[in-house]
């Protein structure tokens, strides 16, 4: 099993390594065996068994409406996904969403909208989306072309979203769209749209190779209240931006938790597995390889829980997010590859776990900014501090 060492590293308080203790005895009793049939059923159950647990408190900000602090507390959020990501993909997933699904709100929400949304959330009762991404529009997200047009007291929304995780499961979706202050990124804003408003509709289910509730969303004529807007019109950009800024961090922690298992997965097989009147471990090249993978997992550990509480210390956290993320889910593709070599021909059998792990961690490295993004990030925050 893996080592737990890391949660006396002082990045972390006591309170964390009994939430990653409680939540992995949860994990261990409620949540089973690995992709379901019907991923739509399944995501909906794991919200609610989420919500029940009491463990998506800790995914939104303010305790008037559910949540477990009043800010988020971003070191909870990496060890709740690390923890779930190490148990279960779409279970991780199902909680990662409600977070980023509810964040603008959390974060910018009125009085009205977080009495509104939250609590349901927390509970695990609203399902959330995060639609900022489009066709044309996904690295550069300032080229967005979905409008919102204020005509009294409501918005028109016109314009597709793609990738869309959640989308056609979810009761309410964050959408950024155009409201046109100023060119470029200073001209969007940022509204609650819920599933059943007339004019949005499910254009496409996308498949992914592993699979989760994803799709395209159309808005035709699509009428918001102004009183959804989440922040300042205009201030959509921002809104983004610091939502991303609270879960990108999560993305690695979920990284390590995929790497975590199959770390434990290659230790069981090289242990295991006898050849050549030894057993795989006995071999100094797979020595190397395992040496390699836990370095490279506490590397990843250490760049996550660092950023985790610089942010919860209230520091900017831009370059350390970054540079976690960036690493963490590189390193993961590259440790699961390594565990998946270890199984021979069993390892890219469907079903098994390393197999599984092999496609849930591919699409981390482009979602939440591609690698490349973030190594531009880190560039950009080394040159200003120059
Ligand atoms: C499984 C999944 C779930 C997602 N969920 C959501 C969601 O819930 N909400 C949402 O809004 N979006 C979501 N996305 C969208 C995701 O954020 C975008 O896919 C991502 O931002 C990349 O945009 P793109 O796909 O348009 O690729 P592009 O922007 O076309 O980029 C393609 C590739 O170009 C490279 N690249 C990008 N910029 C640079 C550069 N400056 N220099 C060099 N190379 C570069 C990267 O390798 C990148 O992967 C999801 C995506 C996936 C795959």
């Amino acid at each position: 099993m893996s080592d737990k060492n890391y949660l006396a590293w002082p990045f972390l308080e006591p309170r964390h390594a009994a939430l990653e203790q409680a939540l992995d005895a949860w994990a261990t009793r409620h949540i089973v065996g690995v992709h379901a049939e019907d991923v739509d059923e399944a995501c909906r159950h794991l919200v609610r068994q989420l919500g029940e647990g009491g463990w998506l408190r800790h995914a939104i900000g303010g305790t008037a409406h559910g949540g477990v602090s009043d800010s988020i507390d971003t070191r909870a959020v990496c060890l709740i996904r690390e923890t779930l990501a190490r148990h279960n993909g779409l279970a991780d997933f199902a909680f990662a969403m409600q977070g980023l699904g509810s964040g603008a709100i959390s974060l910018f929400g009125s009085e009205a909208n977080r009495a509104d949304y939250l609590p349901r959330v927390a509970r695990g009762e609203a399902i959330a989306a995060f639609a900022l991404s489009e066709p044309q529009a996904g690295s550069d997200v300032a080229a967005m072309q979905c409008t919102a047009t204020l005509n009294g007291d409501h918005y028109v929304l016109n314009g597709e979203k793609t990738w869309i995780s959640n989308g056609g499961i979810a009761d309410f979706y964050v959408v950024f769209a155009r409201t046109g202050e100023q060119p470029g990124a200073r001209g969007i804003s940022a509204f609650i749209v819920d599933a059943d408003t007339p004019g949005l509709t499910i254009a496409e289910r996308i498949n992914v190779i592993a699979p989760h509730p994803l799709a395209r969303l159309q808005f035709s004529d699509c009428c918001v209240p102004a009183g959804k807007r989440l922040g300042e019109a205009g201030q959509g950009f921002k809104v983004a931006m610091a939502t991303l800024d609270v879960f990108r961090t999560s993305v690695a922690a979920a990284a390590l938790g995929f790497a975590r298992r199959a770390l434990d997965e290659a230790l069981q097989r090289a242990t295991q597995r006898q050849m050549f009147g030894q057993v795989l471990a006995d071999f100094q090249l797979t020595q190397a390889k395992l040496a390699e993978m836990a370095t490279g997992i506490d590397t990843s550990a250490l760049l996550t829980y660092r950023a985790a509480w610089q942010r919860d210390q209230g520091q900017k956290v831009t370059k350390e997010a970054a540079m976690a993320k960036l690493h963490a889910t590189e390193t993961a593709q590259q440790v699961i590859d390594a565990a998946l070599q270890m199984f021979g021909g069993l390892g890219v059998v469907s079903g098994q776990t390393v197999e599984t792990l092999y496609r849930e961690i591919r699409a981390l490295r482009i979602y939440e900014g591609a690698t490349e993004v973030q190594q531009l990030i880190i560039a950009r925050e080394l040159l200003k501090e120059a």
